[in-house]
């Protein structure tokens, strides 16, 4: 499998406006008094989170989630496993939660993740995901933030890997093959 280099997704330009906007949305969204939580899901939404919360300009706590259904695979598995990873969830209670991930594909991930979160009792939890595919979702999850709908192909770049690679890249780009 191969970087289609020449079928960008999202360029840089593109990411940046995206980030701008949900800048933006979160700023409306948020005053300065809600005590805002944001969790974010890894590894793929880890380069997003951290520009966002940069353009956001706003000093909240990072929290991380690891949520596992892929493997090597490009397919879901239909099974997702969360471990709390570099540090333990905080206390959530009366807390409002943002919930960043990368891609809203099947919704299976963002279903099992709500459900792990909901117990702990946050205020609210609003989820702010990078892209969502076009696909009818098996799990259909509203979503508060959106940064781009993209085509049902696989995509790597700007933190999103395949089997560990091409996170480094800049611009999101569609892998060949698939
Ligand atoms: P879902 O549970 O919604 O099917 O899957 C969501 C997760 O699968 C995302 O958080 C992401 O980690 C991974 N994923 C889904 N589609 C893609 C894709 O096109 N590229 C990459 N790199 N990961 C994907
Ligand atoms: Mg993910």
């Amino acid at each position: 499998m191969n970087i289609a280099a020449t079928n960008i997704i999202l360029s840089q330009n593109d990411i940046q406006n995206c980030l701008e906007r949900l800048a933006n949305q979160l700023r409306q969204a948020y005053t300065q008094e809600d005590n805002v939580v944001a969790i974010v899901l890894l590894e793929g939404a880890r380069r997003f989170a951290a520009d966002l919360i940069k353009e956001w300009d706003r000093k909240i706590p990072l929290y991380f989630l690891r949520a596992k259904s892929y493997g090597n695979d490009v397919q879901s598995s239909g099974l997702v496993e969360i471990t709390t990873s570099d540090r333990l969830l905080p206390d959530l209670t009366g807390k409002r939660v943002l919930l960043i991930d990368d891609i809203y594909d099947t919704g299976l991930t963002l279903r099992a993740v709500l459900d792990y979160l909901a117990p702990l009792q946050p205020a609210d939890i609003k989820t702010c995901i990078l892209l969502e595919k076009h696909h009818p979702h098996a799990r259909k999850i509203p979503i508060d933030f959106l940064g781009a709908t993209v085509p049902n192909t696989f995509v790597v770049g700007y933190g999103l890997d395949y089997a560990g690679k091409y996170r480094e890249l800049d611009d999101i780009v569609e892998l060949e093959g698939m």
